[in-house]
């Protein structure tokens, strides 16, 4: 009999994961991937500004899948199977040692994406893998008797088994089309991870000054994000905004990213607690100046802007503080209000919301359920993560759970 021959297409993180499980459990199968791009695993190289952030340290199934904001339900049982305590062990189990952040991200200990890219190499080279580099699938036949017939990009017509399309998020209009013409729907692609512009000039003034703990919100569609806050040149970014960015990307969309944005800057106090502290320090300091003394922890150029921002001149002291200026400063420190007027690309992360419904694939297996031999992984599917390693980590599993299968394992 001669070997099942499986085309993995798309040589990114979920391509090769996908990959070297296959090829591992089943030794006797031939298995080959092809990359479009002269390179394997570019996106693994520049992730997490070349320091690759792998995955995160959350090491339960069910609180990993509430960080997708597409993907929640389908990735649970997959999870079960296969979770960042798994990848952590994957790598380690083949020499690289990965860390963990403060924050929960972990990166490779040599803080480069190449110890990654090298470790997925070698194993794919170890499994007698085919490597074909440029050499993109442009159109896929399904044959009535099963398997597919793939017309690549140097004019050759591949025959294989088992498909799997692992060729990434579906950002352009061609990118989904494979999955399509075998009778796929696609949701429609919108950038998820993204920061947020804003023109206010003193926000702008900012640029550097970040705050370990805010809270921002959009009002009207429910969105309401708790974490660091990074002010930018153009507007505002940090792990807070590309929450809200991922969770709202649908509906940000919809409103072409103009949208009223609302930060507290004290998330931890309210109101009363604020106004209480502005009473204590007008018997406690009152000849001090306002724009001098920043309630913690506001970095002091947060606070300076924030006290002109409540109309509260320079020179007014703490026993100078009128009430109704009392009040537009708590306002402002609860809830200044902000005019987005558009987003730019996060350089660490960034992914598409949308790709191939997910109610059309079988999560046991990652096989489509009504084409056989069909297998999906990674960013084509309608699937993507908060940032912080939840997109690799969805690519890992995914790819997993497809190689195995493709193995029949
Ligand atoms: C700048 C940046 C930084 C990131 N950093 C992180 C991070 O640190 N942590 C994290 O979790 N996520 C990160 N992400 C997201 C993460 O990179 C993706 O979610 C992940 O790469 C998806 O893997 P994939 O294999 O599905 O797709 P990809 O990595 O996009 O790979 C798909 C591959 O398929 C190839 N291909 C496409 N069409 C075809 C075809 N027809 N035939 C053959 N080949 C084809 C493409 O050329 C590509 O190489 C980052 C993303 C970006 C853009």
């Amino acid at each position: 009999m001669s070997p099942r021959r499986i085309v993995i297409a798309g040589g990114g993180a979920a391509g090769f994961f996908a990959t070297i499980t296959c090829a591992e459990a089943a030794p006797d199968a031939e298995v080959t991937i092809l990359e479009k791009s002269a390179q394997f695993l570019s996106k693994v190289k520049i992730s997490g500004s070349g320091r690759c952030n792998v995955t995160h340290a959350c090491f339960d199934a069910r609180e990993l899948s509430v960080r997708y904001p597409r993907g929640e339900r389908a990735l649970l049982s997959p999870f079960k199977r296969f979770q960042a305590s798994d990848t952590v062990a994957w790598f380690e189990s083949r020499g690289v040692k990965l860390k963990t952040e403060g924050d929960g991200r972990m990166f490779p200990v040599s803080d480069s994406s190449q110890t990654i890219i090298d470790c997925l190499i070698n194993a794919v080279k170890a499994a007698g893998v085919k490597l074909r580099l440029n050499t993109g699938v442009e159109s896929v036949k399904r044959n009535e008797s099963g398997g597919f017939e793939l017309a690549l990009s140097d004019g050759e017509t591949l025959i294989c088994d088992c498909l799997l399309l692992a060729t990434g998020g579906c950002r352009a209009a061609a990118a989904g089309q494979l999955a399509v013409s075998l009778g796929h729907k696609l949701e429609p692609p919108v950038p998820s991870l993204f920061t947020f512009h804003i023109a206010t000039p003193w926000l702008r003034g900012l640029a550097g000054v970040s705050v370990e703990s805010a809270e921002a919100s959009v009002p009207g569609v429910r969105l309401r994000e708790r974490g660091a806050l990074l002010a930018t040149h153009w507007g505002l970014s940090g792990p807070a905004i590309l929450r809200l960015s991922a969770w709202g990307a649908r509906e940000l969309h919809g409103l072409d990213y103009k949208f009223p944005l609302h930060i507290n800057w004290l998330p931890h106090l309210n109101a009363e607690k604020i106004a209480t502290e502005f009473q204590s320090r007008r018997g406690s300091q009152p000849a001090k100046l306002i724009v001098n003394t920043p309630l913690a922890p506001l970095p002091s150029r947060l606070w300076e802007q924030l006290v002109l921002a409540a109309g509260i001149s320079r020179d007014t002291r703490w026993a100078g503080l009128s009430r109704a200026a009392q009040h537009r400063l708590v306002q402002q420190l609860i809830r200044t209000k902000f005019q987005v007027t558009g987003k730019s690309l996060n350089k660490d992360e960034f992914v598409t919301c949308g790709g191939v419904r997910l109610s059309e694939v079988d999560f046991k297996t990652m096989e489509s359920r009504f084409c056989p031999g069909l297998y999906f992984a990674g960013e084509l599917l309608d699937i993507d993560g908060i940032t912080g390693g939840f997109n690799f980590q969805a690519a890992w599993t995914t790819g997993w759970i497809a190689g195995r299968a493709m193995a029949g394992a």
